[in-house]
């Protein structure tokens, strides 16, 4: 037989409480999703805590822990992440930050934390910083989406335990970093430098061609940046050489790319992959199975039921509930032979709660060789019928390469 490959995905947000508009159902337990049944009817189902019961998990968190990294050592702040996400190299040692472009007045007092939303010129703002030298630390800039970034700080010796520059309230100063604690050399000279580096943003963009232009037309200028979220960039063992399998990430939004590009997997552009509820999923599982004709694994990372979490909109995740259902019956009906698919959430998104929650979340594996239980439906209540019972997140890698054959033995 070929060797094993696995395909892992994702419904980021998919979990939820039971809604009273549904019948005191959950979003999954009122949802028509045929193709889903089927997977956890023919699979072995279970609940899991994606860091650990109760624990509430963000999305990057959570799928470090799924693939098998423990989020308590390696997640060091968003910040690495975001810029990973956006395609900058973090290396090791290197302090990373997301970053807002923002309008200051010339007393630094934050007038707009968006720059009025700027969503152009931002590429030509970001080459006027990348690259400056702060007294030996190199700042490497790159711009995101609208008012977004990331910055680098590379350099020996740094330390991501600085507080933030950004006051996170308009009509507020601009923050000074500082050090957490005053006696560490590294955070002093790193905080010395984020200083340095906002100050000269503000010198340098206050009089940029787009801001002039800007303030021509009466918007906002991006006149300064302001990094927070540090996070130094750790040292992580790659998920090839941690698992000898080949991997690709299908994903639609920045901080899943990062994470999957952090630990070494190959991105993937889908076309009309949007992030929101209005994304093309079933080209996500198009291209899940056009990554598995060259890769070992595919992570694939489906971020709308989240939205609708957010958003406290039962519809919009009943709706990316039928959405998925129609992408796993993609999948299923074009699987190359011996895959193994494992479907979850990276965490529960109630829309009585608008945000992440400690609930687990339902799991299935499917594949050669699963101990196929009496669970019949994919839901949050039907899967503790299933021969799982509730694992950890990261669990989950554990369990699948010991399915796929490739994990080695503990003991003799
Ligand atoms: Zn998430
Ligand atoms: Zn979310």
């Amino acid at each position: 037989m070929n060797k094993a490959k696995a395909i892992l995905l994702v419904a980021d947000g998919l979990g939820d409480r039971p809604i009273k508009s549904l019948g005191d159902k959950t979003p999954l337990e009122a949802a028509n999703k045929p193709n889903l049944d089927k997977l956890a009817k023919e699979g072995e189902c279970g609940l899991m805590d994606p860091i650990a019961p109760g624990v509430r998990a963000g999305s990057d968190t959570s799928h470090l822990a799924i693939l098998g990294y423990d989020p308590y050592k390696y997640y060091t702040g968003r910040g690495p992440f975001e810029a990973a996400g956006i395609g900058m190299d973090v290396k090791k040692g290197d302090v990373a930050f997301r970053c807002n472009f923002s309008t200051v007045d010339e007393n630094m007092v934050v007038l707009d934390r968006r720059a009025g939303r700027i969503t152009s010129g931002t590429d030509q703002l970001a080459a006027a910083v990348n690259g400056l030298d702060l007294d030996g630390i190199k700042a490497i800039f790159k711009e995101s989406v609208a008012h977004r970034g990331a910055l680098i700080l590379r350099g020996p010796n740094l330390s991501a335990e600085i507080t933030d520059t950004d006051p996170h309230h308009e009509g507020e100063k601009v923050l000074t970093c500082e050090p957490l604690d005053p006696n560490n050399e590294s955070a002093v000279r790193t905080a010395k430098a984020v200083n340095e580096f906002v100050r000269r943003s503000y010198e340098i963009l206050k009089d940029h061609p787009v801001n002039k232009e800007r303030i021509a037309q009466g918007l906002k200028p991006a006149n300064i940046i302001l990094p927070r979220g540090a996070g130094l960039g750790p040292s992580i063992e790659p998920f090839e050489s941690e698992y000898g399998l080949k991997a690709a990430c299908v994903a639609e939004t920045g901080l899943i790319n990062g994470v999957a590009r952090y630990v070494g997997m190959d991105i993937t552009e889908v076309p009309g992959a949007t992030g929101g509820p209005d994304s093309n999923v079933l080209n996500m599982g198009k291209a899940v199975i056009e990554r598995l004709a060259t890769h070992d694994f595919v992570l694939c990372n489906v971020k709308g039921a989240d939205v609708g979490g957010h958003d406290d909109s039962p519809q919009v995740k009943l709706e990316m509930i039928a959405k998925l259902d129609e992408m796993v019956g993609y999948i299923m009906s074009h699987l190359p032979e011996n895959t193994y698919v494992v479907l979850t959430a990276d965490h529960s998104t109630p829309c009585a709660v608008k945000d992440h929650s400690g609930d687990p979340v339902p799991i299935v594996f499917w594949g050669e060789g699963v101990r196929v239980d009496k669970c019949e439906h994919y839901d949050e209540r039907s899967v503790t019928a299933g021969g799982l019972g509730r694992i950890r997140g990261i669990d989950v890698m554990k369990i699948l390469t010991q399915l796929m054959g490739v994990q080695e033995k503990f003991g003799a």
